[in-house]
């Protein structure tokens, strides 16, 4: 153990990206990163046996620049920095896979909504061959955070098998954001072992708002999904559904009321309000007083209804921000 200042990501992690990039293998899926982000490790990675000597020497000389008190550039005022006591050897622990590759939801917010097709059609490879082949050899262990972070999961052949695999090799801290269109066996078994956490942005509470945001009508199929995934959940409430507020789609008091009311319905308990991302940087240092004062009104009404209702971090930012001009 050495202390320095690092992040699990340059230490332990590995991001398998396939979309606007290319397909490559990364440090992290952080792309907001002030730095930069977008670490290489390995360019035009399509699936075949990963030559670890060469993986290694390459991530430890991030590691070894962090260690010696500098930081990497790509990584300066990474919000995910933090001074730790970080462990010697060879391990990878937090996995992201990102593979923007199929979704049966075509949000507005999602930069996959330029051109669909071709998200949904891009090459793709399977992960499950090299997870094991690391799992095997001893390279990737429990310990760390396993996510997705692009497409539907749930809409990749491997899946199942994939999750399956992970959490018959103790792997317990998985989170699937899905679209909840598509029910999936092994999300249940997860959530009920309190080992996955699944997370579903339904942005609206009505089947027309959904559909005006989703480019699909399937409202109906979502809850009774998550009602499904609910009524199995671990103490640790692992199951949460998500608000994205899309000015000039779902940003009235009604449409966030009719949420909270089904979300208490069909036994959620865990909730979360983000802004949709394009509106939020332009907007992020006046605010709004509408959005805020929506904000503000959901964060309170669902604080008073659920044991957890809180703001993603920019919109926690946004509300400071907003405060620190009032002062
Ligand atoms: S410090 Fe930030 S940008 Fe750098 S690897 Fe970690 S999460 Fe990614
Ligand atoms: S469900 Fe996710 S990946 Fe699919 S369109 Fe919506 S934001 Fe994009």
């Amino acid at each position: 153990m050495a202390e320095y200042v690092s992040c699990e990501w340059i230490e332990n992690g590995m991001d398998f990206d396939v979309g606007v990039y290319g397909s490559n293998i990364m440090e992290c899926c952080y792309v907001s990163c002030p730095g930069g982000g977008n670490i290489m490790l390995k360019r035009d990675f399509d699936g075949s046996a990963i030559d670890w000597e060469e993986f290694w020497k390459l991530k430890n000389h991030y590691r070894n620049i962090q260690k010696s008190g500098q930081t990497v550039k790509e990584c300066t005022d990474c919000v995910f920095l933090r001074k730790d006591n970080w462990e010697e050897g060879n391990h990878i622990k937090s996995i992201i896979f990102d593979h923007f590759t199929k979704c049966n939801c075509d949000c507005v917010y999602c930069y996959t909504h330029d051109d669909k097709h071709k998200y949904n059609t891009l090459k793709s490879y399977n992960v499950l061959p090299i997870i094991k082949d690391m799992v095997e050899r001893g390279i990737f262990i429990p310990g760390g955070q396993i996510g997705f972070g692009g497409g539907e999961p749930t809409m990749l052949d491997e899946f199942e098998d994939l999750i399956n695999y992970l959490l018959d090799n103790g792997f317990d801290n998985i989170s699937i954001p899905t679209s909840a269109i598509k029910y999936s066996p092994v999300i249940e078994k997860g959530v009920a072992m309190g080992a996955v956490n699944v997370q579903n942005s339904i942005d609206s509470g009505r089947r027309e708002t959904f559909a005006m945001i989703k480019g699909i009508d399937a409202y109906d199929t979502v809850i009774e999904n998550m009602r499904r995934y609910s009524s199995k959940k671990a103490e640790n409430y692992n199951v949460i559904s998500k608000y994205i507020i899309c000015p000039g789609y779902n940003d009235m008091k009604r449409e966030a009321d009719l949420w909270l009311e089904t979300c208490e319905k069909i036994g959620i308990k865990m909730l979360m309000l983000s802004v949709e991302n394009i509106w939020l940087k332009a907007h992020r240092h006046e605010g709004n007083k509408r959005i805020v004062d929506l904000i503000r009104y959901i964060l309170e009404k669902g604080q008073s209804m659920f044991p957890y209702c809180e703001g993603e971090n920019h919109v926690m930012q946004l509300l400071s921000g907003v405060e620190k001009d009032n002062q």
